[in-house]
């Protein structure tokens, strides 16, 4: 299948090379033949003219010296004679001998003094061509021009019975060809080339054929050389689409941008907790890679390669969008819901992020209010003054912005500082030491009252047991984010928990929170 390819793809466009240069052959071979065709008959009018020049015009000895000498000087003339009526032969050049033959219809000349006709002798079944000039009294100077003559003596290979070459006479009587004696009227596989061509001075036509089967037979090395070249190229090529499909299946890359377009990364939502009542402060949204399989890849495993690539304006984009259109509904109806999105370094170097989240959240059922955009400490930022312009910015229209894992990067206190956030997160790590390092305390206590004094909110991260909850509640920590409550959950399951939160026999983590405050 595969080496039937070139196959088809080489040969049609060989063939045509091939039936193009047969033709243009056949074309110099035609001119060639009617050129010699046409030099032999002006031989035997001029040496006609001579004759009657000479005054010949009755069978007298004088007369037939004079035709005897001009048949030995004109090689090609078969025969001289003096026609009377009718054309009856009253003498020729070796006296009064007329071998017995038929001529055909007479064609005259554009000098109408001259008519050619086809001549057959009887005998042998040899052929001429007889030039007659008309003498007065009825008499005519008759000239035969030997059909072999006519014709080149090409060279027909012995086994070439593909090549023909005609000379006829306009009516279609032939005249001469080659291979001798030849008279077929086509070739033998049907299929052949014909090109003919028409003498201006004289009534007659050359006509050369060649079969096509042959033509391509004679190349046939050529064609197999061509198949194999062809076959070749094509193998080359599949091998190059197969290698590039290869290496853009194994490029990461490629799969990751393979991954937003088919729009497999999909968000999940983790709630934050009111921890003084239990009530659902929002989400915050985390990136999932859902594949086709079902199964899902954490983000620790595509968001750095994301970041890297340039991928994760796109990821982010995609994953606004989706959040939005699940919660849509929800959050129009709850405005005090939020929805927090991770942005990355990368995002604040520029305004374009402003403009994406106008894009999509502006005149949509979410809220710019309602938008938190999470900024993490822990790569720094590669222009402060820019960040800050940014975040400004974003301030302005609404959204709220948050410093992430507070406490991990090489800011320090000054950065937060310098880019008046609303929010901080406290990140999981001095959530964890809490009843363990007294430092991790100290230094909580000391962002609660950083937080306080500079007007931010609070979020502690990865909050994962009630003994941590009711510490945060007790330093004024009011939202908590962590497993103890929920962990990221698909669209469906956080929107089931909104609303089993707000159902008042349903109020487990508020009862338990109470338990937890009435004990301590
Ligand atoms: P993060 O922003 O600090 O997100 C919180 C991570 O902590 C989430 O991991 C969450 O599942 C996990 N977590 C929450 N509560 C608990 C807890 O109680 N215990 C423990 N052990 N873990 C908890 P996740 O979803 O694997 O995300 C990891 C990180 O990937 C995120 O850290 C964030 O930096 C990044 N990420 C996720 N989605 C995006 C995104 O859309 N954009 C960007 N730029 N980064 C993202
Ligand atoms: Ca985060
Ligand atoms: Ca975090």
């Amino acid at each position: 299948m595969l080496a039937a390819l070139p196959i088809f793809a080489f040969d049609p466009a060989f063939h045509s090379y091939l039936e193009k240069r047969a033709r243009v052959r056949l074309e110099a071979l035609t001119r060639g033949s009617l050129g010699l065709a046409e030099m032999r008959l002006d031989q035997a009018t001029t040496t006609l003219v001579e004759l009657a020049a000479a005054g010949i015009n009755d069978c007298n000895p004088m007369a037939l010296d004079a035709m005897r000498l001009a048949e030995f000087a004109t090689p090609n003339i078969k025969g001289l004679a003096i026609l009377g009526d009718q054309g009856r032969t009253l003498c020729t050049h070796v006296g009064i001998v007329v071998e017995p033959h038929a001529v055909s219809r007479e064609y005259p000349l554009s000098d109408q003094r001259f008519a050619l006709a086809a001549v057959r002798f009887r005998n042998y079944g040899d052929r001429a061509i007889q030039l007659r000039l008309q003498r007065p009294n009825g008499r005519s100077l008759a000239a035969l021009v030997a059909a072999e003559s006519l014709l080149p003596d090409i060279d027909f290979e012995d086994s070439d019975s593909s090549k023909r070459l005609r000379l006829m006479l306009e009516g279609g009587e032939v005249v001469a060809t080659r291979p001798t004696g030849d008279e077929g009227t086509g070739l033998d596989d049907g299929r052949g080339l014909v090109v003919q061509r028409r003498s201006v001075r004289y009534p007659i036509v050359v006509i050369a054929e060649r079969s096509f089967g042959m033509i391509v037979k004679e190349y046939e090395d050529l064609l197999n050389v061509g198949r194999l070249a062809g076959i070749v190229f094509v193998a080359f090529i599949f091998g190059f689409l197969w290698l590039s499909l290869r290496r853009n299946q194994n490029d990461p890359v490629a799969a990751l941008k393979r991954a937003i377009d088919n729009k497999e990364i999909v968000p999940f939502f983790q709630p934050s907790v009111d921890t003084k009542n239990g009530r659902v402060c929002g989400a915050e949204v985390l990136a999932r890679w859902r594949r086709p399989d079902g199964t899902l890849v954490s983000p620790a495993h595509f968001i750095p390669l994301a970041e890297q690539s340039g991928l994760i304006y796109d990821l982010t984009r995609a994953l606004m969008k989706r959040a939005r259109d699940e919660m849509g509904a929800a959050y129009a109806a709850r405005p005090r819901l939020r929805l927090g999105f991770n942005l990355f370094a990368g995002h604040l170097a520029d305004a374009k992020i402003v403009e994406d989240v106008k894009a999509i959240f502006e005149g949509s059922p979410i809220a710019l209010d309602q938008i938190m955009l999470e900024v993490t400490e822990r790569a720094p930022l590669p222009d402060l003054a820019e960040a800050r312009r940014v975040i400004a910015m974003l301030q302005e229209l609404g959204i709220k912005v948050a410093i992430d894992d507070v406490g991990t990067g090489h800011g320090g206190l000054s950065y937060l500082l310098k880019l008046g956030v609303d929010i901080i997160k406290i990140d999981k790590m001095f959530v964890d030491a809490i009843s363990t390092e007294r430092y991790s305390q100290t230094i909580i206590e000391t962002l609660v009252e950083l937080a306080r004094s500079m007007g931010m909110e609070v979020i502690a991260e990865g909050v994962e047991t009630f003994e941590q909850v009711e510490y945060l509640r007790l330093k004024g920590i009011h939202e908590a984010q962590g497993f103890v409550f929920a962990p990221p959950l698909p669209a469906s399951s956080y929107l089931a928990l909104v609303e089993a939160m707000e159902r008042p026999h349903l109020k487990v983590v508020p009862d338990l929170l109470a338990a937890v405050g009435s004990a301590a």
